[in-house]
């Protein structure tokens, strides 16, 4: 909640301020419309008179003509004496016949006698109403104009002259050391872009930071403009669809105008899935302003100089909906994974956040860090405020303990929190299924090395066993799919063995139909089934069209043949989960171990996971579950 609430204000005008100067505007104008039409209507208004004194001056002659207003049943008339008066008209036949016994002449007028009103509603009030919208609307969309133009301008400088120990660094960020040390490299070129030049080096144009809401990329990359010292021009992808036509595309250009100027500098663009979204997915899709500003973005992109020092940051949280056209090469070819923090890059960030708060002598911030599983970098600063927020409110002086526990469960509790947060059980059943691959990929002969186990979120899995080939590979062995099958079915059969059979869960549905997309191209493209043969069965690449294939006219094989393919794919996924559920139940031991040590660390590299291995079973601790 708290995280929403910062980072709206760098708007200027508030929406409430806009809709009371609207207000005032409007009233404004009325007082200014009644004085007119009492000038016009009032001054020289004819007199109201009773129906009866009508009826008494008509029969004493006095009335010179009647104009009848049949609209408002009203008779407007003049007197001899040249006095206007009005009066309510009661059509009784008798009235007409009277009047023409007495030679008046009789109007008759259908339209409203509220000239004013009815002349001023039909001609002016249109051109006034649409002026004044324009106005307001113009005065709005300057001001965003302007702050579109100015923002970078001002904002830069400011953060250029900032001095020096106000800027944020690498030392305002933690737990995400693998993201600092890939921009450490950017923030190198950007101090000696001619170190870089001479060599003739390319560095990345544009670097991508790709991470869940709130992990910092935002603040890793004010950190990168504050460790080189460099003008950084920062704009938000969400801002231009709030846009009017035009000044998105316009403000791009100033930008790259505006950061050209002053290089070496960055230009972040935050949310840049706002305007990146795919383009032309969606039949028909739009000449839209959001198209517009992504194709300036490009243009701008590959516009600037080879050797021009500006780095290109973007931030996103959905990589997968991003235009293609902006991952290829020289635009933003390099992704940087910011993730949430491991248990030790909580305790970091905690103590980076209570720095400048005063706590009690005894707080032991890693009780916190060990019970906040699935918080981010953003959710953990919330934390600590909320906790210093709570010692306030109960008029203590120091942040202790219990406030900082309180606080922890008030953001769980939160709606934000409820859905993403990692309960203490859901954590052990990441940690047997993550650790299940892992044991699988060290038990089955052949395979590639396991790099890293992290039951950390990473984007959308709630963990990842990473393995990297010792070298590069061109070819895969038949063993090697079949393997590979069976590493991804041992999350799932890990959590079998540990938990029942009725607890497990859906983590495992991404394995699923990764093992189920292996065992077809095992069969369909690299004809390794024996029972179908050397064929290839579908085509690849289907026609793309309209942008993106939403048609399937890959199938070139009789339904016969169908339900051999599904049958075969069906008997590779069954043999291979008995061998390694045989495999696994075998070492439930080992299974065992890694799954606790990766609850107590979060995070396993390969030396602490090739240490666990080696000890045979000398503890079994505490049993999880
Ligand atoms: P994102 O841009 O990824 O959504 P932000 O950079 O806006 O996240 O993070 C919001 C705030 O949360 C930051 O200003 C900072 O106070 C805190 N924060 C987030 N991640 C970290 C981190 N890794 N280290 C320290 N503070 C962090
Ligand atoms: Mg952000
Ligand atoms: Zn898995």
């Amino acid at each position: 909640m708290l995280k929403k609430k910062k980072q709206k204000p760098t708007k200027k005008t508030s929406p409430k301020k806009n809709l009371k100067n609207l207000i005032w505007y409007t009233l404004l104008a009325l007082a200014l419309l009644s004085i007119f039409s009492s000038y016009f209507t009032g001054a020289k208004g004819p007199v109201s008179k009773d129906f009866s004194q009508f009826m008494e001056e008509l029969s004493q002659n006095k009335i010179k003509t009647v104009t009848i207003k049949t609209s408002e049943n009203l008779i407007i008339g003049e007197e001899k004496n040249g006095t206007l008066f009005k009066t309510h008209f009661l059509a009784y036949p008798e009235l007409i016949n009277d009047l023409k016994t007495k030679g008046i002449d009789i109007k008759v007028d259908p339209t409203n006698s509220n000239w004013f009103w009815s002349v001023f509603l039909q001609t002016v009030f249109p051109f006034l109403l649409i002026g004044f919208l324009w106005f307001f609307i113009f005065r709005q969309a300057q001001g965003a104009n302007n702050q579109a133009l100015s923002f970078g301008k001002s904002k830069a400088s400011l953060l250029q002259k900032k001095d020096k120990n106000k800027q944020t660094t690498f030392k305002d960020v933690a737990g995400v050391q693998e993201a600092v040390e890939e921009l450490q490299e950017i923030v190198d070129f950007l101090k000696r872009p001619k170190k870089y030049q001479a060599l003739g080096a390319k560095i990345p144009k544009g670097v991508l930071l790709v991470g869940a809401p709130g992990t910092g990329k935002t603040l890793l990359a004010k950190a990168v403009a504050g460790e080189a010292n460099v003008p950084f021009f920062s704009l938000s992808g969400s801002e231009f669809v709030e846009m009017f036509v035009g000044v998105g595309a316009s403000r791009v250009r100033d930008l790259f105008k505006q950061a050209e100027k002053s290089q070496p500098s960055i230009i972040f663009v935050d949310e840049i899935d706002a305007v990146g979204r795919h383009r032309g997915a969606g039949l028909g899709g739009g000449h839209d302003e959001r198209e517009q500003t992504l194709n300036q973005l490009l243009v701008e992109m590959d516009g600037f100089d080879e050797k021009a020092s500006i780095i290109i940051i973007a931030a996103t949280n959905r990589p997968d909906i991003l235009d293609p056209a902006l991952l290829r090469s020289g635009r933003f070819d390099r992704q940087i994974v910011v993730d949430k923090p491991d248990i030790k890059g909580r305790l970091d960030i905690l103590k980076i956040h209570s720095k400048n708060k005063k706590f009690a002598k005894k707080t032991d911030l890693k009780v916190i860090a060990r019970r906040t599983p699935g918080f981010t970098g953003a959710d953990l600063a919330n934390l600590v405020n909320e906790a210093a927020l709570l010692t306030a409110r109960e008029n203590k002086k120091e942040i202790s303990f219990a406030e900082l526990e309180d606080a922890t469960d008030r953001i769980i509790a939160g709606p934000e929190k409820k859905s993403k947060v990692i309960s203490e059980h859901e954590k052990a059943i990441i940690a047997y299924h993550e650790a299940g691959h892992a044991l699988a990929a060290k038990l089955l002969p052949n395979t590639d090395p396991v790099h890293k186990i992290s039951i950390c979120s990473r984007g959308l899995a709630l963990g990842y066993t990473l393995q990297l080939p010792e070298q590069d590979k061109n070819l895969v062995t038949k063993e090697e799919i079949e393997n590979q099958i069976k590493i991804l079915l041992g999350g799932r059969i890990a959590e079998e063995i540990q938990f029942s059979n009725n607890s497990i869960t859906s983590g495992a549905s991404n394995d699923i139909s990764k093992a189920t997309d292996l065992a077809r191209n095992y069969i369909c493209n690299y004809g390794m089934s024996k029972k179908l043969g050397l064929r290839k069965f579908g085509k690849d690449n289907p026609q793309v069209f309209l942008g993106k294939d939403y048609s399937d006219h890959s199938k070139d094989y009789s339904e016969s043949t169908a339900t051999k393919i599904d049958d075969e794919i069906s008997n590779i996924i069954e043999t291979s989960y008995q061998h390694t559920y045989q495999l696994i139940s075998k070492n439930k031991a080992k299974l065992t171990k890694i799954a606790e040590v990766l609850i107590e660390k979060e995070v396993l590299d390969s030396e602490e996971l090739d240490k666990i291995l080696l000890t045979k079973k000398k503890k079994t601790s505490r049993s999880v579950a």
